[in-house]
């Protein structure tokens, strides 16, 4: 027998309670396109303070290109995707910079701060290619995603400290092993589905903004297949937590049936 192995269910109640607490006193926000109510860990104005830091850092550090039939196409698809967000953009202040780089990248932080870098022009090869990338990472922001998965790692964290705090006094290699376990269980288990459920979101709510746009939702499909192409082996970044792209693709099928319908 190696020394004790005591497992402390007091400070693991603690936490859970605190966890408790701070689900049940959440701030929520209703989803302005699907009607659901979701959790928050952060206002619109810290969000939108966050993005703006990001956004400045992100321009600081890159070669940003001010002009040019590229950087004239990706503004031309952003102003026509801007009036589609609807409610979910109405505080937003967009902008949009094209950054020299060849990453396969774009991304819209909170606020409607855009970023595409030219590393994804010829993935997206026309306007309807570009709407359905910049579509997507638009909904990501409108949909406050960003806000909801601190909100979910918050809660993540705190159980975590209540487990680590319970097993204080146990043998560190048995406490690495159980925190190890359940630290898994929580990505694989909560956490992962919680950012692919995202995922499914922004493509879902993407094609209704390229659709009001007047691009037909149904260049997605291509376009996500000229992703999986030249993705290989190694996923683009801006893909990383992304489904496979055959699930997506099915679901994108699933989806442009109701997209089609908003189409002007
Ligand atoms: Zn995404």
């Amino acid at each position: 027998m190696k020394g004790k192995k005591k497992f402390a269910i007091l400070p693991l109640l603690l936490f859970l309670g605190l966890a408790a607490f701070k689900y049940f006193s959440a701030d929520t926000w209703t989803n302005p396109e699907t009607g659901e109510e979701v959790k928050i860990g952060l206002s619109e104005d810290q969000e939108e303070a966050l993005g703006m830091q990001s956004y400045r850092q992100v321009l600081s550090e890159s070669d940003v290109i001010t002009s040019g039939p590229e950087v004239d196409m990706v503004r031309r698809v952003v102003q026509r995707l801007i009036p589609t967000t609807g409610d979910g953009g109405d505080d937003f202040e967009w902008e949009v910079n094209v950054v020299r780089n060849d990453q396969v990248n774009a991304f819209c932080l909170p606020g409607g701060k855009i970023v595409v870098f030219t590393g994804i022009l010829p993935v997206a090869q026309n306007e309807d290619g570009l709407a359905t990338v910049i579509g997507h990472e638009m909904a990501h922001a409108t949909m406050r995603h960003g806000a909801q998965r601190l909100f979910s790692n918050d809660i993540y964290n705190t159980v975590m400290q209540g487990a680590n705090a319970s097993m204080a006094e146990m043998d560190p290699q048995a406490r690495e092993k159980v925190l190890g376990l359940l630290g898994a269980g929580a990505q694989y288990g909560v956490l992962l589905p919680f950012s692919r459920d995202h995922e499914t979101e922004a493509d879902r709510i993407g094609l209704l903004y390229m659709a009001r746009a007047g691009y037909d939702p149904e260049a997605s499909v291509a376009f996500w297949q000229r992703m999986a192409e030249q993705g290989g082996g190694s996923q683009p970044e801006f893909a990383s937590t992304h489904p496979s792209h055959g699930t997506r693709i099915e679901n994108l099928r699933k989806f442009i049936p109701e997209a089609r319908k908003q189409m002007p």
